[in-house]
């Protein structure tokens, strides 16, 4: 058996990026829209999260959107980018693990899968991520292979970094799981190509996201990684 692990929320904690990220962009959209309440942004958050929005900066223009209207919500995004967002970014390459975080049980998940079955992972995730995963984190050695969105230039939902695993790891999809926080990006399109998905509910922000058809439903769906032990 072939497992295929996203990253973001499913084997990396974002919580504390998402944390210093909505703080700042409430503080910049607040200067906006000065009734902007906390639960005002909540609720916008979570519409936005709602219109799956793909990356970072796409998550960011449709809570901007959500806030401030079509007509304003640009002028936010520029002033988001400038004051929290780039130096963000700096701090996130100066000291990822302030950021990011394996979830508590991944090491020994992985562990153990690895023992049993083929893993390698199936992300949207910067080139730089290979990097942590080798030396920060020290969880490399559990994949066979990482598909990184940035480096094969196809992103999950597309089909394509998909079959692209599944080539590479000589694998029939029946064969195959995938495993990651989305139904839209994970579980959609893997279960459309004949792979089982399941999906990993963790502290994920996108995990408030429902099922539109049969494929995005997962197969099993569970809180954190630990159940992968006894169905493994
Ligand atoms: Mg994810």
């Amino acid at each position: 058996m072939w497992l295929f692990f996203d990253i973001g929320e499913t084997l990396l904690s974002e919580k504390r990026f998402h944390t210093v990220r909505n703080k700042g962009l409430y503080n910049v959209l607040k200067s906006h829209r000065k009734d902007l309440t906390p639960n005002a942004y909540d609720e916008a958050h979570r519409r936005a999260i709602l219109c799956r929005p793909e990356g970072e900066s796409s998550r960011v223009r449709a809570i901007a959107r959500e806030v401030l209207g079509e007509n304003e919500f640009y002028k936010a995004v520029l002033e988001y980018r400038e004051k929290v967002g780039h130096p963000l970014l700096n701090s996130l390459e100066k000291d990822p693990n302030s950021f990011f975080q394996p979830y508590p049980e991944v090491r020994e998940v992985l562990a153990y899968l690895s023992k049993r079955h083929s893993l390698a992972v199936i992300a949207n995730q910067h080139r730089n991520v290979r990097n942590l995963l080798e030396r920060t984190w020290g969880l490399a050695s559990y994949f066979q292979f990482m598909i990184l969105s940035e480096e094969v230039g196809f992103k999950k939902p597309d089909r394509e970094i998909f079959l692209l695993a599944l080539d590479r790891a000589r694998v029939d999809p029946s064969e195959a799981w995938m495993i990651g926080d989305r139904v839209d990006t994970d579980v959609g399109p893997s279960r459309s190509l004949g792979m089982k998905a399941i999906k990993i509910k963790h502290d994920s922000e996108m995990s408030v996201i429902e099922p539109i058809s049969d494929n995005e439903e997962p197969d099993f769906q569970f809180i954190d990684l630990k159940p992968l032990l006894n169905i493994f």
